[in-house]
């Protein structure tokens, strides 16, 4: 299946949240759900389907498109996360948190999730020192993640790191901008994640 390519911030509007898939215009007046606060479509001005099914899904839907992950790679997440200690849903969004994509956008090297995939992709990212091109794999404490010497002197990887070096960087990383460097300190806890999802009904619905 492709990755969903149409208009992003009908995402948003759909899910009735900011999901910060544009990069720098998600913070801005020109946000389309600042403009347009409700769903997309004849009957987004209507009804909300407000079923505890539908809640499920919807919270579901809200970290999937958050993080950018399809359905069957989401399932396997919740998979994982069942056998790690601790609450399900709290395992979950530490485990969605540590994708090489996620990690390089919380870095700010990147406008959002998805030019952080792209970025991530191309190899402009090394990992202890080798270089990883995928984006979902998954850091751990003590991992050093930095640009890839060979992109350093890249226009586009220079522009992209000026443009968002004011974003802050959570406390579970530790960024470098002179050396281009981030440090994973700790993995990320629920507190770390400004995501505003209720987990617990992830849970309810991939556990049915
Ligand atoms: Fe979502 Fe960003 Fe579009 Fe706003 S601008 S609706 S936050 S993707």
């Amino acid at each position: 299946m492709a990755r969903y390519t149409e208009a992003v911030c009908k995402l948003c509007r759909r899910e009735g949240q900011k999901l910060f898939l544009k990069g720098a215009r998600c913070y801005t007046d020109k946000c389309a759900l600042t403009r347009r606060a409700y769903a997309p479509g004849q009957h987004g001005q209507g009804r909300k389907k407000t079923s505890e099914y539908g809640m499920q899904l919807r919270a579901k839907q809200i970290a999937r498109r958050y993080y950018g992950v399809l359905e069957g790679q989401f399932r396997g997440y919740y998979e994982m996360a069942t056998k790690m200690e601790g609450k399900t849903g709290d395992a979950l969004l530490t485990i969605l948190e540590s994708r090489l994509d996620n990690v390089v956008y919380r870095l700010g090297w990147a406008s959002s999730r998805a030019e952080a995939r792209q970025l991530v992709v191309h190899g402009h990212f090394t990992v202890d020192g080798h270089r990883v091109d995928i984006p979902s794999y998954l850091v751990k404490v003590g991992q050093v993640i930095a640009i890839a010497e060979k992109s350093r002197s890249s226009a586009k990887i220079k522009a992209v790191v000026e443009e968002n070096a004011a974003r802050p960087c959570p406390k579970w990383l530790e960024v470098n901008r002179d050396n281009l460097e981030g440090k994973v300190v700790a993995m990320a806890t629920r507190e770390d994640v400004d995501l505003e999802v209720d987990e617990t009904l992830i849970v309810e619905l991939y556990s049915k």
